[in-house]
């Protein structure tokens, strides 16, 4: 039985445990956090529970698919409701856009703004259909070592229609018309970390995913996935150190042998690095056995960091409902100050998750649980000032929108931003999520998972194939541990 080792403890790193122990091998997961989840840990204060990153759950397929490779289901482990409206885009106090859960519900809203919009929706989200099934079968859970793993006769017969060499933006355009379904159509680039000028068209699978596959949401908080992946782990007989710093990845005849840990050495045959590549190369690795000079990172276009506001509200505030999107700015003008000339945004764009208008055991009775979330350019200064800032200024456009005050029923702030990042989970730059999914940092062009220079390390997480995300992380993590696998079996 080989010895493994997977760095993090976050969605891929649990994924890549689970299966690195399905494939027959003895498994350790070091987590430098005192708790598992990475990116996605949560915490408790004063009756809240706070989802410290995501809580948008899309795709349930991907969830589904990842336990039932391990004969369960995501049920075994938590409920999930459909969010219905699953989300409402605020373009301004009296004009709010919700989209429902249903199909048909979707049609309506669309027709209602902009008539003869349904028969075009019901095309682009054919062809968002076609590309996820595409995207899922045929490209995602490849390591994309070479442009070879896609040059399928499915894929090269589909090229065209996948749309890779057109703009996610001119895609949309040539849809509709009406400037809020273009926002709202557009709005899924922003998980991918680009704007929709900056990826390609291929990512309208995206929007298939958000408007065909539903908003959905785990009761007690998106940390039960997390609690689900560490007890399938367990019962894999996985061991998870957690509160432990990897300080060194020793490599000795050309393959990994030892790491340096904050809790004593400990001794492998293989690794996956899934804490934030650079920090994986630059801090673990003496520079012969790196894949990336410093001056790589410094070219690549990252996805966005954010400053979140974790908030506890000691009333109800009617307007707000599971996940608003405040609009009600310019995205472009705020997209610019992220990646065209990073700095502070002028007048920003920001998130309101509202997690207690579903979910009663996030907030003490009669309370709100508030996650506020403002994207901004990676690597800005950031302080406490500026921090507080912005709170204030959010907080008053919550106000004016949900025409209540909620400033004075504040019983509980905590802020998260760029230097926590840092802290927290080694971030270049104090990154978010990830390296932005723009075409020429896609797949074969994206950090490699493997290390060229030390065969038995590969790397996974939202810094490698196939992106940032929640289930791309799962997925990152499959993939990874079925190449360590393979390399430790050929090895033997
Ligand atoms: C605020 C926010 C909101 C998001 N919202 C959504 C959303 O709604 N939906 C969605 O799908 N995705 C969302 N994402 C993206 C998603 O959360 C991430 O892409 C995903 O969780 C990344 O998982 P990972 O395993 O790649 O990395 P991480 O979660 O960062 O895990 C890596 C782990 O490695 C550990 N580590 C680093 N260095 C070391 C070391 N030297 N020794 C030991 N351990 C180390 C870190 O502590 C960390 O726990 C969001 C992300 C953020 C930050």
């Amino acid at each position: 039985m080989s010895k493994t080792a997977i760095i993090g403890g976050g969605f891929s790193g649990l994924s890549a445990a689970c299966f690195l122990a399905k494939h027959g091998h003895d498994v350790t997961v070091f987590e430098k956090n005192s708790s598992l989840g990475g990116r996605a840990r949560s915490f408790s204060e004063q009756g809240f529970m706070f989802d410290m990153g995501p809580s948008w759950y899309w795709m349930p397929d991907v969830f589904e698919k990842f336990f039932g490779e391990f004969d369960r289901r995501t049920d075994d482990y938590y409920s999930l409701v459909q969010l219905d409206p699953g989300f409402q885009v605020i373009f301004d106090k009296d004009d709010v856009l919700q989209v429902p859960a249903s199909i048909d519900g979707i049609y309506d809203v669309f027709e209602q703004i902009e008539p003869g919009s349904v028969v075009k929706l019901k095309k682009f989200l054919a062809e968002g259909k076609f590309k996820y099934e595409v995207g899922m079968q045929k490209l995602v859970y490849k390591p994309s070592f070479s442009w070879r793993e896609f040059a399928t006769i499915e894929v090269l017969a589909s090229s065209a229609r996948l749309h890779l060499f057109r703009t996610m933006r001119a895609h949309v355009r040539s849809y509709f018309k009406d400037e809020r379904l273009v926002a709202l159509m557009e709005f899924p680039s922003l998980f991918l970390g680009a704007t929709a000028q900056n990826i390609p068209a291929l990512y309208s699978l995206m929007n298939y995913a958000a408007l065909s596959m539903g908003t959905w949401y785990p009761k007690g908080g998106m940390v039960e996935i997390v609690i689900a992946m560490e007890h399938l782990a367990s019962s894999l007989k996985v061991d998870i150190v957690t509160g432990c710093v990897v300080s060194k990845i020793e490599v000795d005849k050309g393959e990994a042998a030892k790491l340096d840990t904050s809790k004593g050495d400990f001794f492998i045959d293989g690794i996956i690095a899934t804490g934030d590549y650079h920090h994986m190369e630059q801090n673990l690795l003496d520079v012969q056995h790196r894949n990336y000079k410093e001056n790589y990172w410094d070219k690549k276009t990252f996805a966005p960091s954010c400053l979140i506001f974790y908030v506890g509200v000691s009333k109800k505030i009617k307007k707000l409902i599971h996940h608003n999107l405040f609009f009600d700015a310019s995205l472009d003008v705020h997209s610019s100050e992220i990646y065209e000339l990073p700095q502070w945004p002028a007048n920003p764009l920001f998130y309101v998750c509202c997690p207690s208008k579903t979910d009663d055991s996030v907030a003490p009775d009669g309370m709100e649980n508030i996650f506020i979330l403002m994207p901004v350019a990676s690597g800005l200064k950031d302080t406490e000032e500026i921090r507080e800032r912005y709170f204030n200024l959010i907080v008053s456009r919550i106000e004016q929108y949900c025409e209540d005050t909620l400033m004075q029923h504040v019983v509980f702030k905590k802020s998260y931003c760029i230097n926590d990042f840092m802290n927290d989970y080694h971030a270049y730059k104090g990154n978010a999520y990830g390296l932005a999914n723009t075409l020429r940092q896609t797949a074969v062009l994206k950090p490699s998972m493997r290390n060229k220079k030390v065969k038995n390390i590969f790397y996974a997480g939202q810094l490698t194939v196939p992106g940032p995300g929640v289930p791309p992380a799962i997925i990152s993590g499959q993939i990874a541990a079925s190449q360590l696998s393979n390399y430790l079996k050929r090895a033997l």
